[in-house]
């Protein structure tokens, strides 16, 4: 049968404090589904996730904490000086959550195909979804995340000092700590080549639920 649901897959990056949690909320308040990288990692590392035996088998089981789970702090501590343990560990986490979001986007896509109404199907009408993924590092994981197929990349952006202030405020930092995360960031320059539309976040919340509407639309009908 021919198909009649075509699904945008839509990558939601940005840089610490551009704003993308925020942008998130938004699409999820309009009904969107956001895939989440993080919390994808989140359960692939917990006690008994999927993610743990190779990362054991990469690194040893001295990075298990007491209850199974990874212990973050201890395996941070042994990649922070060694640049290839980084990089191994990227390759593993990276491939690992890029292929788990992958299963659940095509888990959730069935689960509409299922809900479409038989009317629906019976007059040929096509239906357009998006479906998104919020993915903090996906310029710096470009590579990996092309399992993921994702037809279009939004950057949220914000300029360095609003970013700088939100972050002090966010998370109580001081000045200087939160000048430090920024700079050890991949440039917003870079960032900018790979993305398909670029969200600036540089004023109220009223005008970035402006934004995120207008992106929406240039998405649904084009
Ligand atoms: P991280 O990568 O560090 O998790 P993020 O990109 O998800 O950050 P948010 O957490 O969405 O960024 O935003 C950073 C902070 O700035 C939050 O406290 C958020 O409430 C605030 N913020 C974001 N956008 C705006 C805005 N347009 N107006 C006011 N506050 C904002």
């Amino acid at each position: 049968m021919e198909e009649k649901l075509r699904v945008r897959r839509i990558g939601l990056t940005g840089g610490i404090a551009s704003g993308k949690s925020t942008v998130t909320e938004l699409l999820r308040k309009m009904g969107f589904t956001v895939l989440d990288a993080d919390a994808m990692y989140h359960q692939l590392v917990a006690a008994n996730g999927a993610l743990l035996p190779r990362l054991v088998e990469a690194f040893g089981e001295y990075i298990l904490a007491a209850d199974g789970s990874l212990d973050r702090r201890v395996l941070a501590k042994h990649i922070f000086a060694e640049k290839a343990a980084r990089e191994k560990l990227d390759a593993i986490t990276h491939s690992a959550v890029y292929h788990e979001l992958d299963r659940l986007a095509k888990e959730t896509i069935s689960q509409w195909k299922i809900q479409r109404t038989r009317k629906a199907a019976e007059d040929n009408e096509v239906a357009h979804r998006l479906l998104f993924f919020d993915i903090p590092l996906l310029m710096e994981s470009f590579g990996a995340s092309q399992c993921l197929s994702l037809d279009r990349i939004w950057l949220v952006t914000a300029p360095e000092a609003m970013r700088k202030q939100r972050l002090m405020v966010r998370d109580g930092l001081s000045e200087e700590e939160a000048k430090r995360r920024l700079a050890a960031q991949m440039s917003e320059d870079e960032k900018q080549k790979k993305a398909d539309v670029i969200l600036t976040n540089d004023a109220d919340l009223e005008k970035l639920k402006k934004i995120v509407e207008e992106a929406v639309r240039g998405e649904e009908y084009a």
